[in-house]
């Protein structure tokens, strides 16, 4: 049976819903507490994996002003029970539009650490061409960055993030989720402004990464070798990959340098091959016997023209790992 909502704690009654952010605000102003309508918030869209595709958003720096009329949609509730220090504060905002900026540059840079993280925790540690989403983690400290991706969520985010026992009219409780708040306390001039509204921004990354990694999309997210740029596979990828991860835009380049990196494979067998032969090289031809140790390691179906065409690459690497070994 669906026991209905909570109540609300300011007014006591059932939260009103709403349509637009005037009358969501008025209503507030009037006490009565409003659940907000998703399609409401600068920046969200009524889409398929509206969460993931609002970070990617986030994350790729193109979309600044709509990180910032976020941050500042959410802020107008903050401040509608203004006290003189919060109608002091407001005010600084609005001569100082730097510090919105803060706050925004900040949610951007946060959302990139935390997703640098969280995908780097998959990657091998000897090769990065090497990447395994099932591996992700946040409890490694990746890079000796000195915290790990629990640590620097529970530090932007959990601390100070209280979550409500609400009642609902049948009596029955429900803990409530609610968006972060701005902290007001951190007003009290112990902090400049500009790290008051990065550690602001900071936290509302810290809340949405969260959320991601709670969602069945936290394996999908990516980032590409080649550009750099973030990405999503349309299903989480549970197999290894050892050629190293690219988006769709890069997956030309991609395959130019995998075919890059599977010759310079080929040539490195052809020239311990070359090595190994002299101390069995009764009864076989070198390029011949080159070619078959070369075809055996890597499926490839080369003959003895194969190893005389790349003889000079295969000649010099012959010349490093024999001074390699002194
Ligand atoms: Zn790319």
């Amino acid at each position: 049976m669906d026991k209905g909502e909570t109540l609300s704690p300011i007014s006591g009654r059932a939260y009103i819903r709403v349509e637009t952010e005037s009358a969501a605000l008025s209503a507030v102003r009037e006490g009565a507490s409003v659940s907000l309508c998703g399609g409401l918030i600068p920046g969200w869209r009524r889409e398929p994996r509206a969460l993931l595709s609002f970070i990617l958003r986030v994350l790729d720096g193109n979309h600044r002003q709509m990180v910032r009329q976020h941050l500042e949609y959410f802020l107008r509730f903050d401040f509608s029970c203004s006290t003189p220090q919060v109608g002091q504060f407001q005010r600084r905002l609005h001569e100082d539009p730097a510090l919105m900026g803060y706050a925004a540059g900040s949610m951007i840079a946060a959302m990139r650490e935390m997703a640098d993280m969280w995908i780097d925790s998959g990657k091998s540690g000897t090769d990065r061409d090497v990447d395994t989403p099932a591996d992700r983690n946040v409890e490694d400290d990746l890079h000796g960055r000195g915290y790990s991706l629990f640590q620097r969520i529970d530090r932007s985010l959990l601390r100070s993030y209280p979550r409500y026992t609400e009642m609902r009219r049948d009596g029955s409780l429900q803990i409530k989720d609610a968006y972060p708040k701005f902290d007001v306390d951190r007003l009290d001039g112990f902090w400049g402004l500009d790290e008051v509204m990065k550690a602001h921004g900071a936290k509302w990354a810290a809340f949405y990464f969260s959320r991601l990694l709670n969602s069945p999309d936290s394996r999908s997210i990516s980032r590409c070798d080649y550009c750099k740029a973030y990405f999503a596979y349309q299903r989480a990828r549970l197999r290894t990959v050892t050629h190293g991860v690219f988006c769709p835009a890069c997956n030309g380049k991609a395959s130019v340098k995998r075919t890059v990196i599977s010759r310079a494979k080929r040539l490195d067998t052809a020239a311990r091959a070359w090595i190994e032969w002299e101390s069995k090289r009764q009864g076989t031809v070198q390029p011949e016997w080159v070619a078959e140790q070369v075809n055996k390691a890597h499926g490839t179906a080369f003959g003895r023209r194969w190893v005389s065409q790349n003889a000079t690459e295969v000649q010099k690497r012959v010349e490093a790992l024999r001074n390699a070994k002194g």
